[in-house]
């Protein structure tokens, strides 16, 4: 009796254990794919094989794979979408007048069969069993031959017969700077299943999620083709086109047609890639020995640009990695191509013919994504905000300081940020940021969503913290969750962490919510030689506040009114000294303190001194003596 007894005790101990450790799993994929690509037809055929790790604690009896090619295909929900939405993407759309009216036309509606983007899948296999597989637009389902079991592995292979697709969004033929092949999302790839569950999300216009692993990708292609992407090329001296070691040149005979590629990426979660008859190839060995490699049309009036921006790319990745956390691989790539900037692995595709400038600011975005996307690679459906906030807010002070304007301590750098989420605010047609990225009733209102309020969120968390405290936080952010898919709740649990306030109530009311910050001051009264202020909250949003007080005889104050909600004090880091009052408990609704002068002493009072604070209503945050 006593051996099963104890057994039994064992088992529920055992799988208490492994329920209780792993409730973050993560699932591994390792790709082989051998692909031939025609440069002539656009059509493309590859094999693929995956071995797919379940680290979950759940079965799987199916698998999903993005097919995100079909996107480009009339009457896909991509080119539905463009149809229906009031203000779609102009790069997505013709625009033109008819009989006096502006009228926009999908361009995937016209797309004929030999310019649609497709993949066939076929011969489909789980460890050398056929599977059935169903596809409906860009996902496929997959039967599996047999269940995946908790901690085990598969090898899931298949062949694809492929076409690139013109030009419309990201990937695609023939760019509008003429670069041949913008290859993203061009890859049967397999969706991401989490703690949150299967991610089988449509192509409809919004980014990506992906599981992280390994890829091993051979790309069969025209010899006079070059080719950049994520991954590290291993046959360099064989292929040459400006990879080749130093010392080593590299012939091709007459007779050799096509070059084979190859190239290897670790700990990754895609792989994207251009290729061009028509590209300078550069390398710049930047810091830590990072190679920076840039791929740009040989074109005379784009080249001095893309030489000034190879220094300033080593820059910004300097700034990245004192003010994020080391960049984890020994390669990015700067690549012209795509239709705007869009981030990769280890790459970015950016077009090319803009300003010093503009080339400066749009590689210090797709660049700053490569922590954010990249590494810690939120999941860009349902954290879009949290990817798209935080690369801007922190690209935007990489571009101030290697375009060496000064930042002064009290400036707001980000005013544009703040100034969208104003309109957005007062719009009336603002969704809270849980959202899902596709589900937007308006373009315009996803991007300031997402840019912006997504900025502000840190700027204000900045703001309740401290400065100091909020570069912490997101060093500390990225070193605890590199490489694990955070959510918006281990990033607030990091700044808890750092700083010790409680940070629930900023997290809940500014991303699941549209609820405002309006404060005012209500009166400003004297009573036996003292001065009462009494302040209000019109919104529904609290806030800790700082009430700064500029005295007749030129002298400043800051009032600093905790949140009974944050259980905490901010440190002082302004000039300006400062008077802690007590707590401002949210349902109140008004709060009135006194100070110890004449009210014909006060010259004016500002409740929103650093304009941090996104006070969407301004005008009722000042007194001004009369
Ligand atoms: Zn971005």
């Amino acid at each position: 009796m006593k051996k099963p007894f104890l057994t039994l005790f064992i088992n529920i101990v055992f799988l208490g254990c492994v329920f209780a450790q792993n409730p973050r799993f993560q699932q591994h994929v390792s790709y082989k794919m051998e692909v031939e690509m025609d440069v002539k037809t656009f059509k493309y055929k590859g094999h693929q094989e995956i071995v797919y790790t379940n680290n979950s604690q759940d079965t799987l009896y199916r698998v999903f794979y993005h097919l995100y090619n079909n996107a480009f295909q009339p009457n896909s929900e991509m080119d539905i979408r463009l149809q229906t939405i009031s203000d779609p993407d102009r790069r997505m759309v013709r625009t033109f007048t008819k009989e006096g009216k502006n009228v926009t036309e999908s361009r995937i509606k016209d797309l004929t069969p030999d310019k649609i983007g497709y993949h066939k899948i076929s011969n489909f296999k789980q460890d050398g069993k056929s599977c059935e597989i169903s596809v409906e637009g860009t996902i496929m389902e997959v039967q599996l031959a047999h269940p995946i079991l908790p901690n085990s592995k598969t090898i899931l292979s298949l062949d694809f017969d492929s076409q690139v697709p013109e030009q419309i969004r990201r990937s695609g033929r023939n760019s509008s700077e003429r670069v041949a092949l913008s290859m993203t999302q061009w890859y049967p790839k397999l969706a991401e299943f989490d703690f949150e569950g299967w991610h089988t999300d449509p192509y409809i216009g919004r980014e990506f999620h992906g599981v992280f692993g390994d890829f091993d990708v051979k790309i069969t292609i025209d010899k006079n083709y070059t080719i950049g992407g994520t991954g590290y090329l291993q046959n360099r001296n064989e292929i040459g086109h400006g990879y080749e070691d130093k010392g080593i040149e590299v012939k091709h005979s007459k007779k050799t047609k096509t070059l084979t590629w190859h190239f290897i990426a670790q700990n990754v979660h895609d792989f994207a890639w251009a290729a061009d008859d028509n590209y300078i190839h550069d390398i710049f060995i930047g810091e830590n020995g990072v190679e920076l490699h840039f791929f740009y049309k040989n074109d005379e009036k784009i080249k001095e640009n893309w030489k000034a921006l190879q220094p300033k790319t080593n820059d910004l990745l300097k700034f990245f990695n004192e003010n994020i956390g080391v960049y984890p691989y020994k390669q990015y790539s700067v690549i012209q191509g795509g239709d705007g900037g869009m981030e990769y692995a280890m790459c970015t595709l950016i077009t090319g013919n803009r300003s010093l400038p503009s080339l400066i600011g749009v590689t210090a975005h797709e660049l700053a994504h490569a922590w954010f996307q990249g590494v810690l690679a939120f999941n860009e459906a349902k954290y879009y905000w949290m990817d798209e906030g935080f690369t801007s807010y922190i690209a935007d002070l990489a571009v101030s300081s290697v375009m060496e304007k000064s930042l002064q301590e009290d400036e707001n750098p980000f005013q544009t940020s703040y100034n969208n989420y104003y309109y957005m605010a007062r719009s009336g047609k603002e969704q809270p940021l849980t959202t899902h990225a596709d589900r937007y009733e308006l373009n315009q209102i996803y991007g300031i969503a997402a840019y912006s309020k997504g900025t502000v969120f840190l700027t204000q968390l900045g703001y309740l913290i401290g400065r100091e405290n909020l570069n912490k936080t997101i060093k500390r952010f990225y070193h605890d969750f590199k490489f694990t898919h955070p959510t918006p709740n281990d990033f607030k649990r990091t700044a808890e962490r750092v700083s010790g306030a409680n940070l629930d109530w900023y997290l809940i009311d500014w991303t699941q919510t549209t609820n405002i910050i309006d404060y005012g001051i209500k009166s400003v009264e004297e009573s036996n030689g003292k001065t009462q202020i009494t302040i209000e909250r019109i919104g529904l949003m609290p806030m800790p506040l700082e009430v700064e007080v500029a005295y007749e005889d030129g002298h400043l104050e800051l009032f600093y009114i905790p949140l009974n909600l944050m259980r905490y004090s901010k440190p002082n880091e302004y000039a300006v000294p400062r008077k802690t009052l007590g707590t401002w408990t949210w349902s109140h609704p008004t709060y009135t303190f006194t100070i110890d002068t004449p009210k014909s002493n006060i010259k004016a009072i500002d409740l929103n001194p650093t304009q941090l604070m996104a006070d969407v209503n301004p005008d009722n945050n000042y007194y001004v003596k009369e």
